[in-house]
């Protein structure tokens, strides 16, 4: 063991070795020699347990220097195939942009804006003027706000218009979704009272109106964006709250969650809002997200009337809750593909991939089994039905009929299948259902299926080690 230990090469050595200095014009010199450190301490390890009983050449030594070199440059945040049937799936990046969008976003970061320029007056400008036109234009409202989230957004305008006042919302609507966004602990940072009312299943126009007072400030409906309320249930419509806001000349406020433009799922029967009747029906501020069912960048979005929208813009916490220019590019070309309905829907990916034609999926699942098949992997292949969700707080409990491709190793758990799957280059998520993995096609994008391919070729190989 002394005598193996003896034989490991010194770090001198190693760095005059020629293969070395190719590496050095890749990858940074510290980066080097750390991994040249742990390498050699690995080494030193596998001799120490018995592992290895002879010393690797230093080409050997130099590869595994250049492995753990090129896992620390690269980075963390990567590319994934999303094979769950989770159309906007919150841990994998939610929405996938529209091609013109992309373009936007690269034009906006490698070129010089007028982000802030006022182009007609030449004076400095404000980055709140981008999008509003359009927004404006598409929802009806009479005025809107970009924030970077959301979650901004909500905490934005309780701030502004409720800070130090109560805030009635129903029990049925004091929703938490993913990331730890509670509706009262949002509320309490916000400087709002919550005053809620009446019970989870049922709440009635009755209950807000008992609970106003001289310190109400506003009332607020949220979307019970990732959950339904079945059975005896009963909660009021943004019109009868509208009524009642006016009869006391107090503020309604809808947090609306995902951002529907139009009623496109026929026959869905759920109550996702769609943003342009719940203005029409004249709620005073409406926020919803730019990345879930709009399908555009991380945004919040804030709509209504001009005095609250003006109000938020001048509410030092805006300057904190500012989108970047990126957002900004992203989210604008979007939205102009929401004016044509049509347009739209083909080219906005979420969009389409909840509307995508089952036959369409169906082929493809096949397609893709097949050439599985052919390939004599150690593997049961073959195509399901299965059922998508579009996820991303919207549409709770609505399933879309789809197909996938289910797939059992022979040899091996499917759990050390699946693990293999995410520790590929590019990562495959897909989802254990009965002793089977469950790839739906649905969120596979076509420009996926290569790597798909690639990707289970190399989990299925070696698969007995
Ligand atoms: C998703 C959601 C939010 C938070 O939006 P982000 O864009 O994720 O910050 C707030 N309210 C509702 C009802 C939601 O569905």
């Amino acid at each position: 063991m002394k005598n193996l230990l003896r034989q490991i090469p010194k770090v001198d050595e190693i760095i005059r070795h020629k293969t070395w200095s190719e590496l050095t014009s890749y990858y940074p010199e510290n980066i080097l020699k750390t991994s040249l450190r742990s390498s050699l301490e690995e080494l030193r390890k596998d001799i120490l347990t018995g592992k290895i009983t002879s010393i690797p050449s230093i080409e050997k030594i130099i590869e595994k220097v250049e492995s753990l070199s090129k896992m620390e440059v690269s980075p963390n945040l990567k590319r994934v195939i999303n094979a769950t049937g989770v159309i906007i799936h919150t841990n994998l990046g939610r929405s996938i942009l529209p091609e013109s969008a992309v373009d936007a976003i690269k034009h906006a970061a490698s070129y010089y804006t007028n982000l802030e320029y006022d182009l007609e007056k030449g004076t400095r400008g404000s980055r709140y003027n981008h999008c509003i036109k359009i927004i404006k234009k598409l929802t009806g409202a009479q005025d809107a706000l970009v924030v970077n989230n959301n979650a901004g957004a909500v905490l934005l305008v309780l701030n502004t218009i409720a800070e130090g006042r109560e805030v009635i919302i129903s029990r049925g609507e004091l929703i938490e979704i993913g990331g730890s966004f509670r509706i009262p602990d949002v509320m309490k940072k916000s400087g709002a009272i919550l005053k809620e009312v009446g019970t989870t299943n049922r709440t009635y126009i009755e209950d807000y109106e008992k609970a106003i007072s001289s310190a109400t400030g506003l009332f607020m409906k949220a979307h019970t964006s990732n959950y339904v309320i079945k059975g005896f249930t009963k909660q009021i419509g943004t019109e009868e709250l509208v009524s009642l806001g006016k009869k006391y000349g107090l503020p309604t406020y809808l947090d609306a969650g995902s951002g529907l433009m139009f009623p496109f799922i026929k026959g869905s029967n759920t109550d996702e809002p769609c943003i342009v009747d719940e203005i029409k029906k004249g709620i005073d501020i409406i926020s919803f997200s730019g990345d879930k069912l709009l399908g555009a960048t991380q945004a919040g979005i804030i709509i209504g009337k001009k005095s609250f929208i003006e109000a938020c813009k001048s509410n030092p916490l805006t300057r904190a809750l500012r989108p970047d220019k990126l957002t900004l590019a992203g989210l604008e070309s979007t939205l102009i593909l929401y004016l044509d309905e049509k347009r739209a829907m083909e080219s906005i990916p979420t969009l389409k991939m909840i509307k995508e034609n089952q036959t369409i999926i169906k082929n493809r699942a096949r397609l893709l089994s097949n050439k599985l098949k052919k390939l004599t992997l150690p593997l049961y292949v073959e195509t399901v039905p299965t059922e998508s969700e579009i996820g991303g707080g919207s549409f709770p409990d609505f399933k879309l009929p789809s197909y996938a491709i289910a797939i059992k190793p022979i040899g091996t758990s499917i759990d050390t299948f699946e693990k293999r799957l995410r520790s590929l280059d590019v990562p495959i998520i897909a989802r254990i259902e009965k002793e089977r993995l469950i790839f739906d096609v649905r969120t596979i994008l076509k420009r996926d299926e290569v790597d798909f391919i690639r990707g289970i070729i190399e989990a299925a190989s070696n698969i007995n080690q």
